[in-house]
Order: C-alpha cells, then structure tokens, then sequence
C-alpha cells in the first residue's frame, strides 16, 4: 500500500473558533476513507483544506511528497489532481451539461474542444447519463445534476476524489443513483474520502470509516469496528443517534 496523502496536525481556526484542533490522518492510494460525525465537527472544513478552498492555519498537507499547505505551492495544479463534489452541485446553469464538464479541461488543461467533449461524453456513460451532453442543467433532477457534478469533476482526471455530503440535498429516490456511481468509481480504484450519513455505503465501500467529533479524530477502523465495535463513548452517542 502505497501512501497518497498525509494530514499531521492540521489546525484551522475562523477567528476564535478553532475548528480543526489537530487532525492527523493518513490516505493510502486506492483507499476509500468515509468520514461520519455531528453537524458542525468540523468535517467540511477538513476537506475543504485539503484542496485549499480553506488555507490552513497550520500544519502540513502531503500529496504525493508535496505539502500543498505550504504558501509557495500553485493552488491550481493541487485543484487539478483533487476532484470535490459538494452537497450542493455548483454546476453553471447557463452552460448546457456538456459545457459544464469540458470548461475546466478546456480552460485549465489547454485540452482543445474535441478531445473535451469526446471525454465528456464518455464521462456521461459512466454516469448514466450519455443522452444528457446537450442537455440543459435546469432539466435535470437533483440525482442526474449531482452525477453530472462528479463527471465535471473526473475530467479532470483527479487521483483523488473528495465528497461532501453527496447525497444529503436529494430527495431520497436520488441517492441510490448517486452512491452506485461513487460505489463504480471506488471499485474502479479511486482514492476516495467521503463525508457522508449513507451507512450502508460507508460498510459496503469504506476500507476505513474516520470519526471526527469537535474537530478531532476520535476513533477510526474497519466498518466492522466502527459501527458493530465502537469504543469511544462520542462515537457510540452518534451511531445511536443515526442508527
Ligand atoms: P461540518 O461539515 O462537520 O458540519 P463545518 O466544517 O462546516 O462542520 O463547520 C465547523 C465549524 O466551523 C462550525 O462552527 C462553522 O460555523 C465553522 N465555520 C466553517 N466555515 C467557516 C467560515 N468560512 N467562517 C467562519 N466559521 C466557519
Ligand atoms: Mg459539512
């Protein structure tokens, strides 16, 4: 197992709410981490630093021996290798669908308009959508537009995903669709790291569920240790609660 990213010691503070008060956390390559905790822990934040939507007060980041929290480092290229699909699906409503995958690797990448949409289209199939290139964004459900945002987000060409909440804006008939296609994208090796409420994703899928309570890592496992043999008092508090 090959280690992809190394979080030591990560602190963010938003004035003097102190948010993050020292994760460590370790992601093997092909890994996928689900990462489950109470509103407000500070599990976005977490993610968000680790594609410097959020700049990290301190503490240090490695990607592929690189630490992305350091000041020098171009907050582009570390965007280009991260994918983040968000609870809610940002998509630009005034593209059609296939514009809002083929803007990034147009514009960032240099890529020209046909290598863009062949890979978009191609991208629609694994989402399920391949009839939806032309389509407008205002057309889609919840489900079809948050499948689109992760194609969006595969164009990229990413080696590593992040999810926040994906599924928790959809009406509920929605989430299979999403979780099938995040399920295909783990088993297609991805590294992955998850914030989600899917419990039944997080056993199927998760090499390794992290529990994050107050900004801190209480206690991480298998599937099987976290939800059948918690041992943090926090922890069982919660599963009890969403259970
Ligand atoms: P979670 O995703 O676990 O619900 P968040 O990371 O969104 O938690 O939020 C953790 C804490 O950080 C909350 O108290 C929230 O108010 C605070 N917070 C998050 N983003 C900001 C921000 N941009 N400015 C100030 N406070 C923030
Ligand atoms: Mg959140």
């Amino acid at each position: 197992m090959s280690e992809k990213l190394r979080v030591t010691n990560l602190v963010k503070t938003f004035g003097t709410n102190n948010v993050l008060k020292g994760i460590n956390l370790t992601v093997n390559e092909n890994e996928v981490v689900v990462i489950i905790g109470p509103s407000g822990s500070g599990k976005s934040t977490l993610l968000r630093a680790l594609n410097r939507l959020e700049e990290p007060t301190s503490g240090s980041i490695v990607i592929d021996n690189v630490d992305i929290a350091s000041k020098g480092v171009d907050i582009d290229t570390v965007r280009e290798n991260i994918g983040m699909v968000f609870q809610h699906f940002n998509l630009f409503s005034n593209l059609s669908v296939g514009e809002n995958i083929m803007l990034a690797p147009v514009e960032l990448k240099k890529e020209t308009k046909e290598q863009a949409s062949a890979q978009a289209k191609k991208l629609l199939k694994t989402v399920g959508l391949e009839e939806k290139f032309d389509a407008t964004v205002q057309s889609l459900s919840g489900g079809q537009q948050q499948r689109v945002a992760i194609a969006r987000a595969l164009a990229m060409n990413p080696d590593i995903m992040l999810f926040d909440e994906p599924t928790s804006a959809l009406d509920p008939e929605m989430v299979g669709d999403v979780l099938a296609v995040m399920k295909d994208l783990a088993k297609k090796g991805m590294t992955m790291i998850v914030v989600t409420h899917e419990m039944g994703f997080a056993k199927e899928v998760a090499d390794r569920v992290v529990f994050v309570d107050d900004g801190q890592i209480l206690e991480q496992g298998t599937p099987d240790q976290m939800f059948e043999h918690p041992k943090n008092e926090r922890l069982q508090d919660f599963l009890n609660k969403i259970l």
